[in-house]
């Protein structure tokens, strides 16, 4: 059995969330913890949060991986931007605690010319203060296309802000489309890209998936997602993911251009390829 899921509304609630999920066949699901390209955040509600994961319990779902705002840069140029950002991911890993057991994933940020370096450190800093309470949640990197200035594109930078913060509360969220975009040939190579985050971060690291075709090339550092099965990675390469050992037991989260129908879908066409 996989865990398998979509990203849902989070405006629905928690508790809807698990319904909505266990009806279009998932047993994990993703949500974003704000507004993603804002900040403002939904008032807390424990007792949603509470009967959502006695329900969460009780379907055998896998860990929820919430996602955070794309607008949170952990290392933009600006001090006050980037000490508003980090106060942001401190809100979002004490609102999941009302969420114990799960991950919560965001995209590492974009250095916008202030060099690799530093940004791994602007964002290392900004971990170690967040994780400094702790919360019942594992932190996820994702990685990324390495489109513009983005950090995350290469294992070895998820590795170095891993081993700045060192904390076993962290990990990594690994992205379909962005690996491709960002030139790990999962489509001829899986075995050997496996292998080689095993070398630079390590398999015990790797938390999650996120499960999505990509509308481009090899090593074209875009990060446009496509329905699985209609881009350049294709179904071979998605049932080779689902059955693959070193990823038994991850959540897997659809982000794919879909609305409920169309997750639903694929999360039947996910499933038909388990072996
Ligand atoms: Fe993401
Ligand atoms: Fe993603
Ligand atoms: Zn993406």
């Amino acid at each position: 059995m996989r865990y398998i899921g979509c990203h849902l509304s989070a405006s629905e609630g928690n508790l809807a969330m698990v319904r909505t999920a266990q009806k279009i066949g998932a047993n994990t699901f993703a949500f974003f913890t704000r507004n993603p390209r804002g900040s403002y955040a939904k008032k807390e509600d424990p007792a949603d949060c509470a009967a959502a994961m006695e329900e969460w319990k009780r379907l055998g779902f896998g860990p929820l991986v919430a996602h955070g705002a794309y607008t949170m840069n952990l290392c933009t140029a600006d001090p006050d931007a980037r000490a508003f950002a980090a106060s942001v991911l401190r809100d979002d890993l004490r609102r999941m605690a009302a969420l114990p057991g799960n991950f919560y994933n965001f995209h590492p940020g974009s250095h916008v010319g202030q060099g690799i370096e530093t940004g791994i450190s602007q964002i290392a800093d900004a971990l170690s203060l967040a994780l400094k309470p702790a919360y019942p949640v594992t932190v996820l990197l994702e990685t990324m296309a390495g489109k513009g200035s983005e950090i995350g594109g290469k294992f070895e930078q998820l590795r170095d802000i891993i081993d700045a913060v060192g904390s076993d509360d962290l990990g990594v969220c690994l992205d379909t489309c962005h690996v491709w975009d960002a030139g790990y040939d999962i489509v001829h190579s899986l075995d050997e890209v496996l292998l080689e985050f095993d070398r630079v971060v390590g398999l015990k690291r790797l938390r999650a998936l996120h499960l999505n075709d990509s509308k481009n090339s090899l090593s074209s550092h875009k990060d446009r997602h496509e329905c699985i099965g209609h881009g350049s990675l294709g179904l071979t390469t998605f049932e080779s993911i689902i059955n693959h050992p070193a990823l038994a037991g991850l959540p897997m989260i659809l982000e794919t251009p879909n609305d409920l129908l169309g997750y639903e879908k694929e999360i039947a066409l996910l499933r038909q390829m388990e072996q």
